[in-house]
Parts: structure tokens; sequence; C-alpha cells
């Protein structure tokens, strides 16, 4: 028998959550970002889960859209960060893998390829990781034109550094930037926001969003939880009780000795630790739950294991399931708890976690 520490994945949820970013997205369509092994949750399922909704999806890499295309899926996929090298074009073009080109590194391997894939030109318009600045704009159309590529070009893509944050100033200024940047090419597609944005009060998505974190139910706000804003967990973190034990006041528990009971308890071992991806920084405290009940950890994270407060459920058994996090406990919670965000915590869970689909009729794969 294996070791019951899985993931549960929920496809309906997944649905719903997608559901939800296309009502929001308005006139924009959203481009499913699956990226990650789908932040975690597995790229094959989740892709194949929205394949009769989704329209095209957005990865980082080659070998993402490639797992894509394995699992028998055709829609367009865009990759965020383009081609790692010129050769990559050709798989590009005979995929109908969309590439954004944001360098000029990128721009000499596509003007001077026999290979013509359709692809997305980058702006910077402030989060200064990738792109061409505004200025810089004319001069890459024109040597697009020049070479010929330019009846490849899709539209324009940007990133926004702090749509977390409603109040931040800096999300209408790129929008800005960003309007004022294409504004001479106002027949090519436009596409500018991540998840946050689509809960930003009178934020234009324009033709494409981008829905990563609110499509696994992970929120995207710094100030919100991904229930609050309608959206469903996606994941359930589970692992079995190894033990149930008397803790006598005075007593620590784990490594580093660093928890001490201050009175006469009960505690228990769950089988999960930093090895499967849970994160060694949550600390004492940090929630978790058994039968739909909340209790807390207590001392250090190990490798394998972790220590919980089964003071307040004396009928906590070996074998119970403990939920890490999922419906009871925000994974936004936990990640809060571990100094982190819900994307480290997802996309971190290590292939010693096996996750489990629960399909649409109710049954599990
Ligand atoms: C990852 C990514 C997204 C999705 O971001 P979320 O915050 O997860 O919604 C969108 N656009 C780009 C360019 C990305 O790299």
């Amino acid at each position: 028998m294996p070791r019951t520490t899985i993931a549960r994945v929920d496809l309906d949820a997944l649905r719903h959550n997608y559901t939800l970013a296309c009502q929001r997205a308005g006139t924009a369509r959203a481009m499913a970002v699956v990226k990650a092994d789908g932040y975690g949750h597995g790229i094959r399922e989740v892709a194949r889960a929205l394949a009769d909704l989704a329209p095209k999806y957005a990865v980082a890499c080659l070998e993402e859209a490639l797992a894509i295309r394995d699992a028998g899926l055709n829609q367009p996929v865009v990759l965020l960060q383009g081609v790692h090298q010129a050769g990559d074009l050709a798989e590009c073009q005979a995929l109908t893998l969309e590439p954004v080109l944001h360098s000029d590194t990128q721009l000499a391997w596509l003007t001077e390829s026999r290979h013509r894939p359709r692809f997305w030109l980058k702006v910077n318009t402030g989060m200064n990781r990738l792109g061409f600045r505004p200025g810089e704009l004319d001069g890459v159309m024109a040597r697009l034109a020049d070479a010929g590529v330019l009846p490849g070009l899709l539209g324009f893509v940007t990133h926004l550094a702090c749509a977390d944050d409603p109040d931040s100033p800096m999300t209408a200024r790129q929008t800005d930037t960003f309007v004022r940047a294409t504004a001479p090419w106002p027949r090519l597609a436009r596409s500018l926001g991540n998840s946050a944005a689509h809960f930003l009060p009178d934020q234009p998505l324009f033709d494409w969003s981008r829905p990563g974190i609110m499509l696994y139910g992970g929120s995207p706000l710094i100030d919100a939880t991904g229930p609050a804003l309608g959206l469903k967990p996606v994941m359930t973190l589970e692992a079995p009780l190894l033990n149930t034990r008397v803790v006598r006041a005075g007593e620590s528990v784990g490594y580093g000795a660093g928890w001490v009971a201050s009175q006469d308890g009960r505690m228990g071992m769950v089988a999960i630790g930093y090895g499967d991806g849970y994160p060694r920084h949550a600390g004492t405290d940090t929630p978790a739950a058994i039968g739909g009940r909340r209790i807390r950890l207590i001392g250090r994270v190990s490798m394998d294991m972790l220590a919980v407060d089964l003071t307040g459920v004396p009928e906590a058994r070996p074998g119970d399931r403990v939920e890490l996090w999922g419906p009871t406990v925000g994974v936004d919670e936990v990640a809060a708890c571990a100094g982190t965000i819900a994307y480290e915590l997802m996309t971190g869970l290590t292939a010693r976690v096996p996750r489990q689909y629960l399909r649409r009729d109710g049954g599990v794969d």
C-alpha cells in the first residue's frame, strides 16, 4: 500500500475558476496559463480539463508546450518567454506555438529564420524584466517588415508589476504606457493582464487576458483570499496521521527542540514534510485540519513529517487524514504563515506526492 500522502485535484473547481476568469475578462478572451506543470497540478490533466473551454494556453517554455501537444490538444500555445534557441522556431511553426519575442537576440533569430511561426511582441511598460521599450517599437516593426515576417505578428504583450495591490498607481501607469505604445498598430491584438488584473475595478484587459493562479483557486490579490473572490480551491493536500501521542509539559518536539509544551496535551505526527514540498518555513501555529476541524502545527517541519497539536481533537486516530491545505485551510493562509505566496507552495510540491484527479462524475483517476 502506498503512503496516503496525496494532492487531490478537483478539475470541476478548475473549470469553475476558468469560467469566472472569462466572465471577469469581459470582451477579452482568456488564455489559460498552465506553466510550471499547471502550477503543480499536472499540466496534461489541467490542460485537458479546460480543453473545451479555453481557446489558447500559455506556458513559459517549449517543453511545457510539448506536454500539451503530448496530451493530444491542438489549441495554440503561447510561449511567454519565447524560444531559447533559433532552432526551436521550426517546432513553433509546425506545432502552432506562438513565441513571445522579447529581445534583440530573438528578433535576429526570427528575421534570419526560414520558419514563420505566428508570434507576439513583448513591450516593457515598467516591469523591466523582458521586452522592448515603447521607443524601440518603431525600429523593431521596421526590422520585422524588412524581413517579411510581420504578417506572423499577432499582437503585443506586456506584464504588470503591481497588479496584486489594488492601491498601486503603477498599474494605471503601465496600462497607459501600453495603450500609447501600441496605438500606431490598432489592428494588432493586445494582452496585458494576469489573474490580479481580472479583479481590479475598471481595468481594461484588451483582447486577451492571461489568468494563472486564479485558475487554481489561489488569490492573486494581497488583501483577499481565493474563496472571497469567488474562486474554488482546486488542490487538497492531505497526509495521514502516523501516530498520536501524549506530550508532557516541558517536553520539546522535533529538530532544534524549539517548541516546548507549556502543559500536558496530545500531539500527532503527519506523514508530509519539506521533501514533499510542504514549506519548512511554516512554523508553530500554521493551520491544518482534521475532519474539517482546524488544528495547528507545532515545532519544525522535517523532511518527511511534521507535528500537529491534537489537544482539541481527542478522537483523532493514526491513519486519519490531515488536510494541509484545501477547503478548510486556504493555501493562501499557509503561504502567509511560511512568508511566501500560494504560487510557490503549489509549484513547489514535489514528485513524491501523487496527484489524484476527481472526475466530473465524482470518480477518481
Ligand atoms: C505567469 C504569468 C501569468 C499568469 O500570472 P498569474 O499571476 O498566475 O495569473 C501571466 N502572464 C505572464 C507573462 C506570466 O509569466
